[in-house]
């Protein structure tokens, strides 16, 4: 597959000046294929959206135009070798391993999500402990580790901290962490390939390298949200055999759903069973003196000043979902510092006012849509049409981030409500925004914005 990408910056490196080609083109480097998504290296932000403008759609539809595919691009950014490496290590592993290349981080892991900064409360510390035990004895004892909860209660969060702590004890060793979503629709992506190539027996064999990847290669493998494989009968089956395979060779795994196996509808039995076999950890709805260590936790990160009355008075409004609650306080200090004055009882009462009532929005796809469209004066047809230019591209991130955020929707029918865009793209635009959010206030300033415009209507 890296040839079949190398051939296509090829054909387009002929049209361009030699000038450019060393400038914007060679940079570029691809760590790799999974299924139809293809891993590209950038060196900075600024490079990525140049190529992204001005190359990358001549290269998609020579690559498109030769294997009848079509590519979703995920792009990883970083002055840091590091990131490089790590990517290709994961990628290049079932081509060849690579025992001597620097130790990296695992590829997926989000740095936020440490043991460090998971707090601990009465609704937590089971599913905590039993996270620790795994992470410093790995497929000793519970084996599975299954983690199970309502939505934003930390599930993913303990499920990365595993995957750190397990790097950090034993740096050379593959740990695979995936979101389940991934899994299956990489897969697919396999699987399709494959019949495709069928009677093409020089071409590579994506099912095998997909096998690879998660049978052979990983001594972690970190599965979060398996809920999704529900009524996904080939999937399911696929990943029985990784899971034996896996534990048969007594490699770690750690599952985090958001209901008790049994409870699982739509995943067969010999699944369920299986997710029993090591240890069912439980995470709560956290009590009122949690919420406020955790957005105290929080604020120190993020280094906003948060009177304890202020944490109290934001703690009581949001109950039932941690998500929401940094929501909360990221909103609360972003509009502080908008408004030029600091977070006291008052000011914060009179915020929270305006954002958000926790819980279901009745808001539609389409309304996102419009308001998007009208915040960037961007046209609903581009929003939702194939345009790569960053112009439309941002806009159609945030909506589609958006969607996932204030609907009820799955990725898939968002992606549908987007010209019939693959879930996976939706999946990708949601991760992106949510990293960038992180990382940027302006980012953030904008998303918040047109969250509480939303809400209002
Ligand atoms: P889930 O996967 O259960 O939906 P996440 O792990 O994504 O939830 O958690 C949602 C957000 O809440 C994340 O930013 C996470 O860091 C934070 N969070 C949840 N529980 C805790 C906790 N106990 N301590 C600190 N942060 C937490
Ligand atoms: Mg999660």
């Amino acid at each position: 597959m890296l040839a079949l990408w190398g051939e296509a910056v090829r054909s387009v490196e002929e049209r361009v000046k030699p000038t450019h080609r060393d400038q914007w083109l060679r940079p570029i480097t691809c760590l790799g294929f999974e299924g139809s998504q293809i891993r590209l290296h950038a060196p900075n932000r600024y490079h990525k959206e140049w190529f992204e403008d001005h190359y990358l759609p001549a290269i998609l539809s020579n690559l498109e135009s030769r294997t009848k595919t079509t590519y979703s691009v995920l792009f990883e950014v970083g002055e840091e070798e590091t990131t490089k490496v790590a990517s290709r290590q994961v990628v290049d592993a079932p081509l060849a391993a690579e025992p001597s290349a620097p130790v990296a981080m695992p590829k997926g892991l989000d740095t936020r999500y440490e043991f460090d900064n998971f707090v601990v409360g009465n609704t937590n510390q089971f599913a905590h402990a039993a996270a620790r035990m795994v992470a410093d004895a790995p497929a000793s004892k519970y084996n599975p580790l299954f983690i199970f909860g309502g939505v934003g209660l930390g599930k993913t969060h303990l499920l990365h901290a595993v995957g750190h702590e397990i790097h950090r004890q034993h740096p050379e060793w593959n740990i695979t962490v995936v979101s389940c979503e991934q899994f299956v629709s990489s897969f697919i992506g396999s699987m399709l390939n494959q019949r495709r190539q069928s009677g093409h027996p020089s071409s590579i064999n994506l099912m095998e390298e997909f096998r690879h990847h998660y049978r052979e290669a990983p001594d972690v493998l970190l599965v979060d949200d398996i809920q999704f494989l529900a009524g996904k009968d080939s999937s399911q089956d696929e990943f029985f055999h990784t899971f034996n395979a896996l534990h048969h060779a007594h490699k770690q795994i750690v599952l985090t759903c958001d209901k008790l196996p049994a409870e699982l509808p739509g995943v067969e039995e010999r699944l369920r069973s299986r997710f029993t076999w090591g240890l069912i950890a439980e995470i709560g709805h956290p009590d009122l003196e949690t919420r406020m260590a955790i957005l105290k936790r929080k604020a120190e990160l993020e280094d906003i000043d948060l009177p304890d009355d202020v944490a109290l008075t934001v703690a009581t409004r949001f109950r039932s979902n941690v998500r929401e609650l940094e929501g909360a306080l990221v909103q609360l200090s972003a509009r502080a510092s908008l408004l030029g004055c600091t977070i006291t009882k008052e000011v914060a009462e009179e915020i929270l006012k305006s954002i958000a009532s926790p819980g279901p929005t009745g808001l539609t796809v389409e309304a996102i849509q419009r308001e998007v469209c009208s915040y960037f004066e961007v046209k609903l047809h581009d929003l939702k049409g194939p345009k790569r230019h960053r112009a439309v591209a941002h806009p159609r991130l945030i909506a589609m981030y958006l969607s996932r955020q204030l609907t009820q929707m799955s990725y898939p029918e968002i992606g549908s409500r987007f010209g019939g865009k693959d879930h996976s793209t939706v999946i990708s635009a949601f991760r992106k925004i949510e990293k960038k959010i992180a990382e940027d206030p302006s980012l953030r300033s904008v998303v918040s914005t047109l969250t509480s415009r939303l809400r209002q209507r």
